[in-house]
């Protein structure tokens, strides 16, 4: 799930200078999950907006904002209630996947994070940074490139106290992670394989995929 927070009103009021008509597009996936586009936030933010004299003409709430034909679809519905700018309460992928679609200023109401584990409501987990060359499968299932604040692939830094990291002592190590979970599943001979240095080619932004290309 990608997880959002919302930015500082006070930033998105200084986006939104001389504007007095808006559309609010929200998320029904990860921002609805996130607290930051669902549909009570959406209402909180039309009521706040109204108190700033900006008023909001219309409101679309697509199943998922990062869906380009879907979106497409939702904002085709309002095209005609004259807004001056569309505040986006999805993530940035959401954002920039409406802003495709109109011809209009679009804001973010949220700052976009991290890909999280939903650990339970309200509650999200780094976990994978999508590097796009996975080696969990040497490391417990454990993502040293997320885990430790170095993205060390072959082994901790040295500066580990107490099974914490020395970069940020609320987080255990993650190598020293690592190592029980491997030491537990009885591979511990992964530890002496050396792992390639963490090539980031596979990471030259912005990526594409294709499926249809490649059947
Ligand atoms: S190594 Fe870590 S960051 Fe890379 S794909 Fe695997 S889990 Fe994600
Ligand atoms: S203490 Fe552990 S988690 Fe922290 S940077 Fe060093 S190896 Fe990585």
């Amino acid at each position: 799930m990608i997880i959002t927070q919302k930015k500082p009103i006070e930033e998105l009021m200084a986006m939104l200078e001389g504007v007095t008509k808006v559309a609010l597009v929200g998320c029904g996936n990860c921002a609805t999950a996130c607290q930051t586009g669902g549909q009570p936030e959406m209402q909180a933010m039309t009521e706040y907006l109204a108190t700033q004299g900006i008023e909001v003409v219309g409101t679309v709430y697509p199943d998922e904002c990062c869906h380009k034909l879907l979106v497409k679809r939702d904002l085709k519905a309002i095209k005609d209630t004259g807004y001056e700018a569309i505040i986006c309460m999805a993530c940035g992928d959401g954002t920039q996947t409406v802003a495709d679609n109109v011809k209009v200023p679009v804001y973010p109401a949220n700052n976009t994070l991290f890909l999280g584990q939903v650990e339970r409501v309200g509650m999200f987990n780094e976990y994978c940074k999508m590097c796009g060359d996975c080696v969990l499968g040497s490391t417990g299932g454990i993502c040293p490139i997320t885990k430790c604040a170095k993205s060390l692939v072959n082994g901790p830094c040295g500066g580990q106290k107490n099974g914490k990291c020395e970069v940020n002592p609320e987080n255990d190590c993650a190598w020293i992670m690592i190592y029980k979970r491997l030491e537990a599943t009885g591979q511990l001979d992964k530890l002496s394989q050396t792992r390639k240095d963490k090539s980031y080619a596979n990471v030259a932004y912005p990526r594409h995929i294709n499926l249809r290309e490649k059947k």
